[in-house]
């Protein structure tokens, strides 16, 4: 038979949905897993999500949308953007997706392909290259190490650049590294961009879990130039708690966003009615107590970790992640690489925990404390028996 597509066959399947998926099978079986694996908050959707969501049933909607959302929904989003993100888009720039990954794949589509390079700073979040791979072009791996808190840094993103770099991808906060960026940093990275020609692919979906001060910034917002060329993503799937829902979205310039539309309109359509009007009950709800309350996990997850000789990690500012350096621990007749580490910890613990080579950084772990706060707390203690066993 022929071959398959390259393109398809070029994309490795998602390691962490994979091992989300294994430790599932392990509970079922019976054995006592401790989840520390998960990329969604535990908290509930807020219930005027869950009340618009029914009144939408009971009224019907269950006819095509606009393809890039209601106009109430972009509307919302667009007050969204003004008041939290000092972003003034019109709603014909706004586009609702199905998750912030479907608003992420439509931009890597419509800005580049074959030949074209995009530089993922690692450690990065497992899509990004997948995505690019995906449109025919190439991810660049930059990778940033512990000085800058695993961020890109502007003299790291100029020695990825080359004539054939479309786009950089900036994810603020990060997943994994529980990193931010900071303002000055964003100026910093945004005078290269400029420099360079490039296009920002913006992921902002961890904006609410912030534990520094102020609030995350985008680089769309430094000024026109950079807006001009800055697809902001974003999305109530982690904010709040409705990962499930799949509502995500783009902000971006007009000439991006008509295309993105276009593409969006020869593959999925809109987002489902109803999931349009939960998001919109969502972001008039926004659970700010649940939110406020992982800044005090955050502290506590990291003081305990850090309380483990020869684990290093850098302070966590923002996402529901701690990226600590486990290197210490490899080799030496104990585990030699991050992902048996990871597997000799779920074997005699039955903490669940990613290896840093999902990421592109083979010397880490990722470790979420989205998982209820008694749970990370056990397993924290778990890894460290398990790391002085070692
Ligand atoms: N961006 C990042 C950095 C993420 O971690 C995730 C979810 N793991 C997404 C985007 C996807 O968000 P959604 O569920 O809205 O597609």
């Amino acid at each position: 038979m022929k071959d398959l597509s390259p393109h398809a066959l070029a994309i490795r399947p998602s390691p962490t949905l994979a091992l989300n998926a294994q430790l599932k099978a392990r509970a079922e079986a019976g054995e006592r897993v401790l989840n520390l694996c998960v990329g969604e908050p535990d908290f509930p959707m807020p219930a005027l999500a869950a009340r618009m969501a029914i009144q939408a049933i009971e009224d019907g909607e269950s006819r095509y949308t606009d393809v890039a959302g209601t106009l109430a929904l972009r509307e919302r989003i667009r007050r969204k953007l003004r008041e939290e993100n000092d972003l003034d888009y019109r709603t014909d720039q706004i586009i609702a997706s199905t998750g912030a990954k479907q608003a992420l794949y439509n931009a890597f589509f419509v800005l580049c392909g074959e030949g074209d390079e995009v530089v993922v700073p690692a450690p990065y979040w497992v899509t990004y290259p997948e995505q690019v791979r995906a449109v025919g072009a190439t991810p660049v791996i930059a990778t940033a190490g512990r000085d800058s808190e695993y961020k890109l840094t502007p003299a790291l993103l100029e020695r990825h650049v080359t004539p054939r770099t479309k786009a950089v991808v900036l994810n603020n906060p990060g997943n994994p590294t529980g990193t931010t960026y900071t303002r000055g940093e964003l100026e910093a990275i945004a005078e290269v961009v400029l420099r360079h020609d490039l296009y920002v692919v913006e992921d902002l979906i961890y904006e609410h879990f912030h534990y520094g001060e102020g609030k995350v910034e985008s680089i769309a917002a430094l000024g026109t130039p950079l807006r001009d060329r800055t697809i902001v993503i974003n999305g109530v799937s982690k904010s709040c708690g409705m990962t499930g829902w799949r509502v995500g979205y783009s902000a971006a310039p007009a000439r991006i966003s008509a295309l993105m539309k276009r593409l969006q309109s020869q593959s999925t359509s809109n987002v489902t009615a109803v999931a349009q009007r939960a998001a919109i009950g969502a972001m008039d709800d926004v659970p700010w107590t649940a939110l406020a309350a992982y800044r005090e996990r955050s502290e506590s997850a990291y003081q305990q970790l850090t309380a483990i000789e020869g684990v290093d990690c850098p302070p966590p500012t923002g996402a529901f992640y701690l990226f600590p350096d486990i290197s210490r621990f490899l080799g030496d007749g104990g585990p030699a690489t991050s992902d048996e580490f990871c597997t000799q910890l779920l074997e005699h613990t039955g903490v669940g925990i990613v290896p840093g080579t999902a990421f592109g950084s083979p010397g880490n772990v990722r470790i979420s404390y989205a998982a209820a706060p008694g749970v990370v707390a056990e397993g924290l203690e778990l890894l460290q028996k398990f790391v002085v066993s070692l």
